[in-house]
């Protein structure tokens, strides 16, 4: 059986090149980052860079604890991994057999299927509007706010999904910063729920690569048992400490890049797109046909945004993500000499 690939975009410097650009006038507005450096980076103390020739303590037991402590749960309720990625390969291996069915409501972040496909299970992909898991799934994915639509599900759908799901339900929070929502209460009220979350969106950190689960104790012991025992390093969870130790700095932040968010929505709808509601850091605009040749523009200027030439429902959509005003401004005034 062929599995489908992640396919990953070029990076920066190969945008550059092709384009004959200096690397800084290339920006991501594709991989729903922070838009600058977050200023999270610690003092490492002596102690800590002395010990760099060790491999971290496995346990992770102070990310544990960090993690535990912002998102409102015992310790024992929370797993890292390196990235919401790392953890959606850890869910897919830990619940689903060969055989398998696994449903997602679609459209949605195209790992859920790569990582069922890898354990020889079946995807089965169920349309955003009917919001009911397939029958038989052994593990039903949801992402709340949902990648790349930037809607979030209600509570009552949520609710309905978990309580109607025949096995685990795997909600992707990678967004969550930016509704504020926090998952600790739904994990003791659902035995059958793991939340993954992330420390690369409205922590800002993508680069450090840190994630964590939270979930019932035996869900959260099954995934300790396959998950690699070294695979976040000793400075990234230092960094990660720091960053969920001081929540409200995330929290300005945050706020911040929600005002950028609408301004930067005003200004594409005042273009003439449409541009409906997010939830999250990042725009889905209906471009229309040209939406492929309108994203080679952009690229060809060093603005990097995503398409979705595979998904048949969004070929005329392109989704950018918020960056500084400054960033946000240059797609608008590129997009106004190639769009008219
Ligand atoms: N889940 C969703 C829905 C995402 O959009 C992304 C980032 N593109 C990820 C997970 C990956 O997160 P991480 O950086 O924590 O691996």
């Amino acid at each position: 059986m062929t599995t489908q690939q992640y396919v990953w975009q070029p990076t920066s410097a190969e945008i550059a090149e092709r384009f004959g650009l200096s690397l800084d006038r290339v920006v991501r507005f594709d991989q729903n980052t922070a838009p600058g450096a977050t200023d999270w980076a610690v003092p490492l103390s002596d102690a800590t860079l002395r010990s760099l020739n060790e491999y971290p303590a496995a346990s992770y037991r102070p990310l544990r604890e960090a993690a535990a402590e912002y998102a409102g749960v015992a310790p024992t309720r929370v797993v890292p991994g390196a990235g919401v990625d790392e953890l959606i390969l850890l869910a897919a291996r830990t619940f689903l057999a060969p055989g398998d069915r696994a449903t997602a409501l679609t459209p949605t972040y195209p790992l859920y299927r790569i990582a069922t496909e890898q354990q020889r299970a079946t995807f089965v992909p169920s349309p955003l509007a009917s919001a009911s898991p397939a029958d038989g799934a052994a593990l039903t994915w949801i992402c709340v706010p949902n990648n790349p639509t930037g809607d979030r599900l209600p509570d009552p759908t949520i609710e309905r999904i978990i309580e109607t799901a025949p096995g685990i339900v795997a909600l992707d929070a990678a967004y969550a910063e930016f509704t504020g929502d926090l998952w600790g209460s739904w994990i003791t009220r659902y035995d059958n729920l793991l939340v993954l979350h992330t420390l690369s969106k409205g922590f800002g950190l993508a680069g450090i690569r840190v994630g964590y689960a939270i979930g019932s104790e035996p869900l959260i012991n099954a995934i300790d048992r396959v998950r690699p025992p070294g695979s976040i390093s000793t400075l990234s969870s230092t960094l990660a400490i720091a960053a969920l130790s001081d929540p409200d700095r995330m929290r300005r932040v945050v706020a911040d890049l929600i005002g950028e968010r609408e301004r930067f929505r005003d200004r594409l709808t005042n273009l003439g797109l449409d541009v409906p509601p997010s939830e999250a850091n990042f725009l889905l605009a209906h471009i229309g046909p040209t939406a492929p040749s309108v994203a080679a523009e952009l690229m060809r200027e060093g603005l990097v945004v995503r398409e979705f030439p595979h998904i048949p429902e969004l070929v005329d959509y392109l989704r950018f993500t918020v960056r500084s005003a400054t960033d946000n401004d240059r797609l608008i005034a590129t997009l106004e000499r190639t769009h008219s």
